[in-house]
Parts: C-alpha cells; structure tokens; sequence
C-alpha cells in the first residue's frame, strides 16, 4: 500500500496520539505540534504533546500549551513515559534526527508504534514508518497544513489551529524574509488568515513581549559581547553563564539575536555561544551563498538548515570559540567562495 494510504487508514479509527518536538521548541516546533494536535483531537483521537525541554513563554497562547507536558520536568515525566508506552502512533515534528529529543529519541526508536515524522530539516534519519518531509517547505507548520489538506479535513482547521500553523511559518521564514520565503508560502498563509488567523495579533505575541531585563540583556550582548571579524566575513556573540544569570535570562531570551550579527554589512556568517548547564550551545546564521549546516554539521556535532542551523561543544566556552575562528580561518575558501554548495 501506498506511504499515505498505509497512514491514513492508521488514523482512520481513534488512536492514542504521541506528539513530540525538538529540544527548547521554537514557534515552528510547538506551532505544528499543537496545531496538529488540535486537530487530531477534533478527528477524535487521543493525544498527547511531550517536548523535551521548556520553551519560551511568548509561546504560551497556544490553543492546547497548558496540557504540553515537559519531559525535562519530574513532574510531567512519568505521564510522559507512560503515554510513550501507550501510544498506538508517535509523531515527530520538526526534527529529522532522534538525537534532537534527548532520552525521547531511544525511547521512540525502540517503540512499536506507527512513527511518523513531519519536517523539513536535512539528511533525515530514516525512523518513520511514515516522512512527510521536504527540505522545501519553510517549516514544519507548512507541511502540518499540507497534511491536513491532503486528507481532506481543510474544513477543520479553526482559528486555533491556523494561528499555531501561521506562527510556525512566519517565524521560520525571518518574518517572510528568509530565501524560503516561496510563492507556496504566501499562498498557505492567505489560506491561514482566511481561516481566521490573526496576524498582527501573533507579531505582537511572538515579536512584542519583551521584559525589561531581555531588551537590556539584547543592549548588552551587542554592546559588550559582539566580536565582528570583517577579514574574515564574520560576527559573533560569545555569552557565559554569568552574563545569562546577570540578566536572569529565560528560555527564549537570546533568540534572534544571532540576526543582529548577520545585520552588519559585509558579514557572511553569524554565531552565537552561550554557555549553558549542558554545555555550549550554538546558533549559526549565513548568507544565503554559505551552507552553515554542514560546518555545524562536520565540525559541531549539529545541522539545521543551509542558512541557520545549529550545533553544541563541550570544550569551554574559550576553547569553543578560539576552535571556531581558527576553522573559520582556514576554511575561508571553502566556505565563502565555493561554486559547489548547492542551494535546497
Ligand atoms: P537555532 O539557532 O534557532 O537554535 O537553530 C537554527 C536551526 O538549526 C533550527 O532549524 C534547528 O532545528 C537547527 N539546530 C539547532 N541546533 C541544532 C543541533 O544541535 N543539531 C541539529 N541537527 N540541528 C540544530
Ligand atoms: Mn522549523
């Protein structure tokens, strides 16, 4: 049978439904997770959404956030494994590699229910029974909307859901600016605002909701702790734990300003550093010609998209940094000159 009709006929009676997400969710990972399970739960499934990790609280008016459960939480964590074991179909969103759910990802690997993966991210790992995937899709979102559509049920997208799909897709497109920014774009997001999305109205939740201390953190950050490297086409922020606890930063609170660093003319490449209880965390962010996910992916144990992508070190925040300039040094050419990086 074909992939699609195998799924459909899964979800063609009530099933118990396992959502999950990458790690600290952006708009495009929640957005799709919970607009997708607003309307499974209209289809009159069972379902329940697990992230891995917290996520920002500008993320918060989401139809459904208040039953989200955090698996990084105790409190939510033996509900969360035991909807896993339960669960007759999982559906992974916004990720396309099972190391981007932490403990989730073995535990979903080894499961035997129908896996299904909806996402748009590179070089996808091969664990769904069902990929509804494409690297040309903007987001996650997109594709959640596409899905919907395709198995006919465009009538039950409300405003809830369109405003979660609408999120997801103006976010992961810069705000309709990034090169992903297609025709088809445009023409999923008139269907979204005819449903009923309220799109100044989501600008204001997502891109209006500053505390204090985060716009002063972002004063900060540019002030004292931006390194630009015209020689060699590069920008980046480098943040310790201390400068994230100073600000008494939230999850959410250094996103986006990586951009920041790409704003500067004649910059090609953009990073930010922070220093996190796990690690070092890593934002990476190019011009459209540099393929960041594959020096993410080759030298940071990360990936993401051609034009942001991400990665994580676990050498010192200095040491991190001082091995980043010198690879960026060296591979000037490659990186900034190449006819050969192809576009997605
Ligand atoms: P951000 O910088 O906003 O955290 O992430 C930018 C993009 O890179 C997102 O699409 C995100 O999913 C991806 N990304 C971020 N960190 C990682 C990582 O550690 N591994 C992989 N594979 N992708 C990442
Ligand atoms: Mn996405």
């Amino acid at each position: 049978m074909e992939a699609l009709a195998t799924f459909e006929k899964e979800l063609s009676s009530p099933k118990k439904i396992f959502i999950t997400t990458h790690v600290k969710p952006d708009a495009d990972a929640l957005g799709s997770s919970l607009g997708l399970a607003n309307y499974l739960i209209k289809k009159g499934h069972e379902v329940t959404v697990v992230t891995p990790t917290d996520y920002p609280s500008f993320l918060n008016w989401m139809k459904g956030n208040e039953f989200v459960l955090d698996f990084s939480k105790q409190v939510d964590r033996d509900l969360a494994v035991k909807k896993l074991n339960e669960a007759e179909m999982i559906f992974c969103l916004d990720f396309s590699v099972l190391n981007r759910v932490n403990e989730l990802g073995e535990m979903i690997r080894k499961s035997d229910a129908f896996v299904v993966n909806i996402d748009h991210h590179q070089d996808p790992e091969d664990f769904a029974k069902f990929k509804f995937w494409s690297t040309q899709a903007a987001a996650t979102c997109e594709l959640v909307y596409e899905l919907i559509v395709k198995l006919g049920d465009k009538n039950l997208i409300d405003k809830d859901i369109a405003e979660c799909l609408y999120a997801g897709i103006m976010t992961d497109t810069g705000g309709f600016r990034h090169p992903n920014t297609t025709k088809n774009v445009h023409l999923v997001v008139a269907e979204l605002i005819d449903l009923g999305a309220d799109v100044s109205q989501i600008a204001n939740w997502i891109y209006d909701s500053n505390s204090v201390n985060r716009l002063k953190f972002i004063g900060f950050a540019i002030t004292r702790r931006l390194v630009v490297r015209e020689d060699i086409h590069t920008a980046y922020f480098v943040i310790s734990k201390k400068d994230l606890k100073k600000y008494q930063s939230q999850t959410g609170d250094t996103e986006g300003l990586v951009n920041y660093a790409l704003s500067l003319d004649g910059i090609k490449l953009a990073a930010l550093f922070s220093e996190r209880e796990d690690g070092i965390k890593i934002s990476f962010r190019s011009s459209t010609e540099v393929a960041i996910n594959k020096f993410a992916a080759s030298y940071f144990n990360g990936g993401g998209h051609k034009n942001a992508a991400g990665g994580k070190s676990t050498q010192s925040l200095k040491e991190t940094v001082e091995y980043f300039e010198k690879l960026v040094e060296e591979s000037q050419e490659e990186l900034f000159h190449s006819e050969s990086v192809t576009a997605n």
